[in-house]
């Protein structure tokens, strides 16, 4: 992305908003932003502005809305979104996440929450026997619809008769999009795909989702694909984690797999997430997965790291892959350093600390001398 202006030619700046959020939300944020200047100063082809939108517990506090009535327009001007954490006690929990990260997942048709569930080395699972080549897997959640429809009713409100009906949608263009979606990233990487389901108890949603996994699997005859459980599934991937490669998954069986996922992988502190757009008709949104863990928050305590994760999965989708790769390479060669690590690591580092020596390991491989 450049412009040419005579001479040379001066890259024209990527516009990303930024949504600290709540608790240690902005501190992983403001590193994340530094992590990123980074990048821009040590690649002459990239530059980055940002935008800070100050949408957390305080803005509803004092305005009764998560985010501006138009606040997707404003959002819908940048090139991505990166979203710290939210959660607060003041406010509850769903209508903090209804009001906004439902409100861009779903305004913003980001209907793929790509989840890798991957341990880096120097980072530790609590399965003995496994090593970085076991653990490495991508979660493709299907982020827009399914259990999380937020579809239902209370009957018979405060009575002892009271109802609370949940609807899932599961709708054949939902289904289909996201399990197409997962075979082309699998057929990409050469790696085998799993469908997760449980259709042998939901009758409806479950044997839709079968139904469509097996239609849309005859196009891709090439990529050895089988069909889980949801309840099999949590059980392979603590046993032979080794087995997954792309796993496709609804919206409640995704979430709840990758903290699994995120446990094997060395914990909430590494664990990051894309929510994609992928017809690219809005930005998509990218975060680490922790909550705003607000029994650390303002300590320099939080770990960094899912947040750095969270930034390489942008710069991928912003058509820099090569930079994912980079940022996860400083990681690991912190990670396999003694210190700096954070107390979530058994460590007496801070955020700060744990960020400079990643900038460092970045700048030392890809600084001016290279
Ligand atoms: P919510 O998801 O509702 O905002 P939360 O922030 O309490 O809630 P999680 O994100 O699941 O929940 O985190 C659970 C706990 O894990 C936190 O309270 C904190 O102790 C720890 N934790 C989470 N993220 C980090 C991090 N980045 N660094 C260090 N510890 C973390």
């Amino acid at each position: 992305m450049t412009v040419d202006i005579g001479e040379k030619l001066t890259p024209l700046p990527y516009r990303i908003a930024v949504l600290p959020g709540d608790g240690i939300g902005p501190e992983v944020t403001n590193e994340a932003v530094r992590l990123l200047h980074t990048v821009s100063s040590l690649d002459p082809a990239l530059s980055f502005e940002v935008e800070t939108l100050p949408w957390n517990a305080e803005y509803y506090l004092e305005r009764g809305r998560m985010m501006p009535p138009d606040g997707l327009e404003i959002l819908r001007e940048f090139d991505a979104v990166f979203l710290g954490a939210v959660g607060d006690k003041r406010v509850p929990d769903h209508v903090a996440l209804r009001q906004l990260i439902f409100a861009i997942r779903q305004g913003f048709d980001q209907y793929v929450n790509l989840r890798p569930v991957r341990l880096l080395r120097g980072a530790e699972t609590p399965l003995n026997s496994k090593t970085t080549s076991d653990i490495d897997m991508i979660f493709v959640r299907e982020n827009s619809e399914g259990e999380y429809s937020g579809v239902g009713t209370i009957d018979f409100a405060g009575t002892e008769n009271e109802v609370a009906n949940q609807t899932s949608i599961f709708s054949r263009r939902g289904v289909e999009r996201v399990i197409r979606f997962a075979f082309e990233l699998a057929r990409s990487q050469q790696r085998p795909l799993q469908s997760i389901s449980k259709g042998n108890a939901l009758n409806y949603s479950g044997v839709l989702w079968d139904t469509i996994f097996d239609e849309v699997r005859q196009n891709y005859l090439d990529v050895p694909s089988e069909n889980l459980l949801v309840d099999a599934a949590a059980y392979h991937m603590v046993k032979t984690p080794e087995r997954f490669g792309v796993v496709v998954a609804s919206n409640l069986f995704g979430d709840i797999l990758t903290d699994l996922g995120a446990a094997l992988a060395g914990g909430l502190g590494f664990a990051a997430s894309a929510n994609l757009c992928p017809s690219r008709e809005f930005p998509s949104m990218f975060e680490p997965v922790h909550g705003s863990a607000p029994d650390i928050a303002g300590r320099h305590m939080a770990n960094p790291m899912a947040s750095f994760w969270a930034v390489g999965m942008m710069m991928t989708d912003l058509g820099y892959p090569d930079w994912e790769q980079r940022i996860l390479d400083a990681i690991e060669v912190v990670l396999e350093a003694p210190t700096p690590r954070t107390p979530d690591l058994g460590g007496t580092s801070t955020t700060t600390q744990v960020t400079d020596a990643v900038i460092r390991a970045l700048e030392s491989r890809w600084g001016a001398s290279h």
